[in-house]
Protein backbone atom coordinates (compact mmCIF):
# COMPACT_ATOMS: atom_id res chain seq x y z
CA UNK A 1 0.00 0.00 0.00
CA UNK A 2 1.52 3.44 -0.99
CA UNK A 3 0.88 6.44 1.21
CA UNK A 4 -0.59 9.59 -0.05
CA UNK A 5 1.43 12.42 -1.03
CA UNK A 6 1.07 15.44 0.46
CA UNK A 7 1.69 19.30 -0.55
CA UNK A 8 4.96 20.36 0.69
CA UNK A 9 3.67 23.69 2.45
CA UNK A 10 0.36 25.55 2.92
CA UNK A 11 -0.24 29.27 2.63
CA UNK A 12 -1.55 30.64 6.08
CA UNK A 13 -3.92 33.61 6.27
CA UNK A 14 -4.21 35.26 9.59
CA UNK A 15 -7.25 36.95 10.63
CA UNK A 16 -7.55 37.15 14.04
CA UNK A 17 -7.19 41.43 14.02
CA UNK A 18 -10.78 41.25 12.02
CA UNK A 19 -12.01 38.48 12.51
CA UNK A 20 -10.47 37.08 15.58
CA UNK A 21 -11.96 40.30 17.27
CA UNK A 22 -15.08 41.45 15.41
CA UNK A 23 -17.27 39.01 17.70
CA UNK A 24 -15.58 40.67 21.21
CA UNK A 25 -17.45 42.46 23.20
CA UNK A 26 -14.12 44.28 24.95
CA UNK A 27 -13.41 46.75 22.32
CA UNK A 28 -9.72 46.70 21.78
CA UNK A 29 -7.96 49.26 21.37
CA UNK A 30 -6.28 50.38 18.15
CA UNK A 31 -2.51 50.17 19.80
CA UNK A 32 -3.03 46.87 20.80
CA UNK A 33 -5.00 45.98 17.27
CA UNK A 34 -1.14 46.88 16.17
CA UNK A 35 0.42 44.93 18.31
CA UNK A 36 -1.45 41.77 17.67
CA UNK A 37 -0.32 42.87 13.71
CA UNK A 38 3.38 43.14 14.36
CA UNK A 39 3.37 39.72 16.72
CA UNK A 40 2.13 38.19 13.91
CA UNK A 41 4.64 39.46 11.13
CA UNK A 42 7.17 38.35 13.54
CA UNK A 43 5.85 34.91 13.72
CA UNK A 44 6.05 34.48 10.15
CA UNK A 45 2.90 35.47 8.76
CA UNK A 46 2.93 37.23 5.39
CA UNK A 47 -0.86 37.80 4.73
CA UNK A 48 -2.87 39.18 7.35
CA UNK A 49 -6.60 40.34 7.06
CA UNK A 50 -5.94 43.50 9.33
CA UNK A 51 -9.45 45.11 9.48
CA UNK A 52 -13.22 45.25 8.02
CA UNK A 53 -14.48 48.49 6.32
CA UNK A 54 -18.30 48.23 7.45
CA UNK A 55 -20.92 50.27 8.84
CA UNK A 56 -19.03 50.77 12.48
CA UNK A 57 -22.51 51.11 13.81
CA UNK A 58 -22.85 47.10 12.96
CA UNK A 59 -19.36 46.14 13.89
CA UNK A 60 -18.29 48.78 16.90
CA UNK A 61 -14.87 46.63 17.25
CA UNK A 62 -13.89 47.94 13.46
CA UNK A 63 -14.91 51.43 14.39
CA UNK A 64 -11.06 52.17 13.85
CA UNK A 65 -10.11 50.62 9.92
CA UNK A 66 -8.92 53.62 9.00
CA UNK A 67 -6.42 54.37 12.22
CA UNK A 68 -5.11 50.47 12.19
CA UNK A 69 -4.39 50.96 8.31
CA UNK A 70 -2.59 54.25 9.14
CA UNK A 71 -0.36 52.39 11.92
CA UNK A 72 0.71 49.45 9.65
CA UNK A 73 4.44 48.52 9.45
CA UNK A 74 5.97 49.22 6.14
CA UNK A 75 6.73 46.44 4.58
CA UNK A 76 6.69 45.14 0.97
CA UNK A 77 7.16 41.27 2.13
CA UNK A 78 3.47 41.39 3.68
CA UNK A 79 0.13 41.04 1.85
CA UNK A 80 -2.36 43.85 4.13
CA UNK A 81 -5.59 42.34 3.45
CA UNK A 82 -9.17 44.78 4.04
CA UNK A 83 -12.33 42.77 4.20
CA UNK A 84 -15.25 44.87 2.53
CA UNK A 85 -19.01 44.06 1.71
CA UNK A 86 -19.88 46.97 -0.76
CA UNK A 87 -18.61 49.67 -3.02
CA UNK A 88 -18.20 52.34 -0.15
CA UNK A 89 -15.90 49.75 1.69
CA UNK A 90 -13.88 49.23 -1.23
CA UNK A 91 -13.47 53.35 -1.67
CA UNK A 92 -12.41 53.55 1.94
CA UNK A 93 -10.13 50.89 1.99
CA UNK A 94 -8.09 51.55 -1.22
CA UNK A 95 -8.57 55.59 -0.22
CA UNK A 96 -6.13 54.31 2.90
CA UNK A 97 -3.09 53.71 0.80
CA UNK A 98 -2.09 50.83 3.04
CA UNK A 99 -4.31 48.03 2.04
CA UNK A 100 -2.65 45.42 -0.52
CA UNK A 101 -5.77 43.22 -1.18
CA UNK A 102 -9.21 43.53 -1.15
CA UNK A 103 -11.60 40.90 0.77
CA UNK A 104 -15.07 40.28 -0.41
CA UNK A 105 -17.69 38.26 0.66
CA UNK A 106 -20.68 36.65 -1.23
CA UNK A 107 -23.20 34.67 1.28
CA UNK A 108 -24.69 31.27 -0.01
CA UNK A 109 -28.20 31.95 1.07
CA UNK A 110 -30.36 34.91 1.20
CA UNK A 111 -31.62 35.14 4.76
CA UNK A 112 -27.72 34.91 5.53
CA UNK A 113 -27.32 37.72 3.26
CA UNK A 114 -29.88 39.81 4.17
CA UNK A 115 -28.76 39.33 7.51
CA UNK A 116 -24.60 39.69 7.08
CA UNK A 117 -24.71 42.20 4.34
CA UNK A 118 -28.22 43.44 4.03
CA UNK A 119 -28.72 41.90 0.15
CA UNK A 120 -29.98 38.68 -1.52
CA UNK A 121 -27.87 35.76 -2.11
CA UNK A 122 -27.33 37.12 -5.60
CA UNK A 123 -27.04 40.48 -4.58
CA UNK A 124 -24.04 39.55 -2.65
CA UNK A 125 -22.43 38.08 -5.54
CA UNK A 126 -22.75 40.84 -7.79
CA UNK A 127 -21.08 42.72 -4.92
CA UNK A 128 -18.08 40.77 -4.54
CA UNK A 129 -17.76 40.99 -8.58
CA UNK A 130 -17.84 45.22 -7.88
CA UNK A 131 -15.57 44.89 -5.40
CA UNK A 132 -12.76 42.57 -7.09
CA UNK A 133 -13.13 45.01 -10.54
CA UNK A 134 -12.42 48.00 -8.02
CA UNK A 135 -9.62 46.70 -6.71
CA UNK A 136 -8.15 45.89 -9.88
CA UNK A 137 -8.93 49.19 -11.38
CA UNK A 138 -6.89 50.90 -8.04
CA UNK A 139 -3.89 47.96 -9.21
CA UNK A 140 -4.31 46.40 -5.71
CA UNK A 141 -5.50 42.14 -5.73
CA UNK A 142 -8.81 40.58 -4.60
CA UNK A 143 -9.69 37.93 -4.03
CA UNK A 144 -13.58 36.52 -2.39
CA UNK A 145 -14.74 34.41 0.41
CA UNK A 146 -18.24 32.59 -0.05
CA UNK A 147 -19.60 32.45 3.68
CA UNK A 148 -21.82 29.86 4.89
CA UNK A 149 -20.83 27.41 2.20
CA UNK A 150 -21.19 24.12 4.55
CA UNK A 151 -24.49 25.63 6.26
CA UNK A 152 -26.69 28.13 7.09
CA UNK A 153 -27.57 29.78 10.40
CA UNK A 154 -31.01 30.24 9.11
CA UNK A 155 -31.85 27.93 6.26
CA UNK A 156 -30.05 25.03 7.13
CA UNK A 157 -28.46 23.12 4.68
CA UNK A 158 -26.70 24.85 1.48
CA UNK A 159 -27.30 23.21 -1.74
CA UNK A 160 -23.33 22.13 -3.00
CA UNK A 161 -24.73 23.40 -6.79
CA UNK A 162 -25.43 26.86 -5.40
CA UNK A 163 -21.75 27.07 -4.20
CA UNK A 164 -19.92 25.83 -7.06
CA UNK A 165 -21.86 27.89 -9.34
CA UNK A 166 -21.15 31.41 -7.15
CA UNK A 167 -17.79 30.51 -7.49
CA UNK A 168 -17.83 30.04 -11.19
CA UNK A 169 -19.30 33.53 -11.34
CA UNK A 170 -17.18 35.20 -9.01
CA UNK A 171 -14.01 33.63 -10.71
CA UNK A 172 -15.30 35.46 -14.00
CA UNK A 173 -14.21 38.73 -12.48
CA UNK A 174 -10.39 38.01 -11.83
CA UNK A 175 -10.52 37.64 -8.15
CA UNK A 176 -6.73 35.94 -7.24
CA UNK A 177 -8.49 32.81 -5.51
CA UNK A 178 -11.71 31.88 -4.01
CA UNK A 179 -12.63 31.01 -0.22
CA UNK A 180 -15.34 28.41 0.88
CA UNK A 181 -16.35 29.24 4.50
CA UNK A 182 -17.91 27.67 7.46
CA UNK A 183 -18.77 30.65 8.73
CA UNK A 184 -20.81 28.99 12.07
CA UNK A 185 -18.46 25.76 12.14
CA UNK A 186 -21.55 22.81 10.61
CA UNK A 187 -18.87 21.19 8.04
CA UNK A 188 -17.66 17.53 8.36
CA UNK A 189 -14.55 16.18 6.41
CA UNK A 190 -16.47 14.20 3.99
CA UNK A 191 -18.70 17.35 3.10
CA UNK A 192 -15.47 19.50 2.86
CA UNK A 193 -13.10 17.04 0.35
CA UNK A 194 -16.14 16.80 -2.00
CA UNK A 195 -16.99 20.76 -2.07
CA UNK A 196 -13.62 22.15 -2.43
CA UNK A 197 -12.79 19.51 -4.85
CA UNK A 198 -16.05 20.93 -6.78
CA UNK A 199 -15.08 23.98 -6.35
CA UNK A 200 -11.27 23.26 -7.49
CA UNK A 201 -11.67 21.72 -10.61
CA UNK A 202 -14.40 24.39 -11.65
CA UNK A 203 -12.84 27.49 -10.82
CA UNK A 204 -8.78 26.17 -11.62
CA UNK A 205 -6.41 27.65 -12.18
CA UNK A 206 -7.61 30.05 -9.08
CA UNK A 207 -6.47 28.50 -6.30
CA UNK A 208 -9.01 27.63 -3.38
CA UNK A 209 -8.94 28.72 -0.03
CA UNK A 210 -10.47 27.50 3.23
CA UNK A 211 -12.23 29.25 6.77
CA UNK A 212 -12.84 27.35 9.85
CA UNK A 213 -14.70 27.75 12.48
CA UNK A 214 -14.28 25.14 15.32
CA UNK A 215 -18.05 26.00 16.65
CA UNK A 216 -18.28 22.19 17.17
CA UNK A 217 -15.16 20.90 17.25
CA UNK A 218 -14.55 19.54 13.48
CA UNK A 219 -11.94 22.57 12.44
CA UNK A 220 -8.71 20.94 12.36
CA UNK A 221 -10.19 17.60 10.83
CA UNK A 222 -12.03 20.07 8.00
CA UNK A 223 -8.69 21.87 7.48
CA UNK A 224 -6.85 18.26 6.79
CA UNK A 225 -9.43 17.28 4.60
CA UNK A 226 -9.29 20.71 2.75
CA UNK A 227 -5.59 20.45 1.95
CA UNK A 228 -6.17 16.50 1.11
CA UNK A 229 -9.07 17.81 -1.66
CA UNK A 230 -6.11 20.49 -3.10
CA UNK A 231 -6.86 23.93 -1.33
CA UNK A 232 -3.44 25.51 -1.01
CA UNK A 233 -4.39 28.49 1.30
CA UNK A 234 -5.94 28.23 5.00
CA UNK A 235 -7.54 30.93 7.01
CA UNK A 236 -6.51 30.46 11.02
CA UNK A 237 -6.60 32.83 13.67
CA UNK A 238 -4.19 33.21 16.88
CA UNK A 239 -5.80 32.33 20.25
CA UNK A 240 -8.75 30.83 17.94
CA UNK A 241 -10.63 33.76 18.73
CA UNK A 242 -13.45 34.36 16.12
CA UNK A 243 -16.94 34.76 15.03
CA UNK A 244 -19.74 36.63 13.24
CA UNK A 245 -21.68 38.80 14.64
CA UNK A 246 -24.65 37.96 12.70
CA UNK A 247 -24.71 34.49 12.94
CA UNK A 248 -26.08 33.16 15.82
CA UNK A 249 -23.81 30.95 17.76
CA UNK A 250 -20.81 31.45 15.99
CA UNK A 251 -17.92 30.56 17.92
CA UNK A 252 -14.19 31.02 17.10
CA UNK A 253 -11.57 30.60 13.89
CA UNK A 254 -9.09 27.45 13.98
CA UNK A 255 -6.54 28.51 15.85
CA UNK A 256 -3.12 29.44 13.96
CA UNK A 257 -1.12 27.79 16.77
CA UNK A 258 -3.20 24.55 16.50
CA UNK A 259 -3.40 24.52 12.52
CA UNK A 260 0.20 25.13 12.16
CA UNK A 261 0.90 22.52 15.01
CA UNK A 262 -0.76 19.63 12.94
CA UNK A 263 0.52 20.56 9.43
CA UNK A 264 4.60 21.40 10.88
CA UNK A 265 4.17 17.95 12.45
CA UNK A 266 2.74 15.97 9.29
CA UNK A 267 5.83 17.41 7.46
CA UNK A 268 3.75 20.64 5.48
CA UNK A 269 5.40 23.71 5.88
CA UNK A 270 3.43 27.06 7.16
CA UNK A 271 6.22 29.49 7.30
CA UNK A 272 5.09 29.66 10.96
CA UNK A 273 6.95 29.83 14.05
CA UNK A 274 5.52 27.52 16.28
CA UNK A 275 7.11 29.45 20.15
CA UNK A 276 6.83 32.71 18.82
CA UNK A 277 2.55 32.06 18.15
CA UNK A 278 2.54 30.47 21.40
CA UNK A 279 4.05 33.76 22.87
CA UNK A 280 1.11 35.71 20.67
CA UNK A 281 -1.62 33.55 22.07
CA UNK A 282 -0.02 34.63 26.01
CA UNK A 283 0.36 38.38 25.27
CA UNK A 284 -3.48 38.41 23.53
CA UNK A 285 -5.03 36.25 26.55
CA UNK A 286 -3.55 39.38 28.70
CA UNK A 287 -5.13 41.68 26.82
CA UNK A 288 -8.23 40.17 26.45
CA UNK A 289 -8.15 38.81 30.09
CA UNK A 290 -9.42 35.38 29.46
CA UNK A 291 -7.85 32.25 28.10
CA UNK A 292 -8.12 31.59 24.69
CA UNK A 293 -9.61 28.46 22.75
CA UNK A 294 -6.10 27.22 21.12
CA UNK A 295 -5.22 23.71 22.18
CA UNK A 296 -1.54 23.77 21.75
CA UNK A 297 -1.65 27.48 23.05
CA UNK A 298 -2.54 25.81 26.14
CA UNK A 299 -0.10 22.63 26.08
CA UNK A 300 2.91 23.88 23.90
CA UNK A 301 4.28 21.96 20.96
CA UNK A 302 6.33 19.05 20.80
CA UNK A 303 8.83 17.93 21.27
CA UNK A 304 9.62 20.28 24.29
CA UNK A 305 12.65 21.93 24.74
CA UNK A 306 14.89 19.14 26.92
CA UNK A 307 15.12 21.88 29.80
CA UNK A 308 11.25 21.55 30.21
CA UNK A 309 10.89 18.33 29.87
CA UNK A 310 13.63 17.96 32.91
CA UNK A 311 10.94 20.24 34.32
CA UNK A 312 8.21 18.42 33.92
CA UNK A 313 9.44 15.15 35.53
CA UNK A 314 10.71 17.03 38.52
ZN1 LIG B 1 -15.05 33.64 9.91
Amino acid sequence: MSGKMYTASIEMVEVSPRDGLQNERTIVSTAHKLGLIERAIESGVRRIEVTSFVNPRAVPQMADAEEVCAGLPQRGDVTFIGLVMNARGADRAIATGRIDQLGAVAVATDTFAMANQGQTSDGSVEAAQDIIRRAKDAGLTAQATIGASFGCPFEGEVAEDRVVAMAEAIAEAGPIEIALADTIGVGNPVHVERLVTRVRETIAPLPVRVHFHNTRGTGLANVWAAIGAGASIVDASIGGLGGCPFAPGAAGNVATEDVAYMLERAGISTGLDLDSLIATNRWLAGVMDKQLPAMVGKAGGFPRPETERKEELA
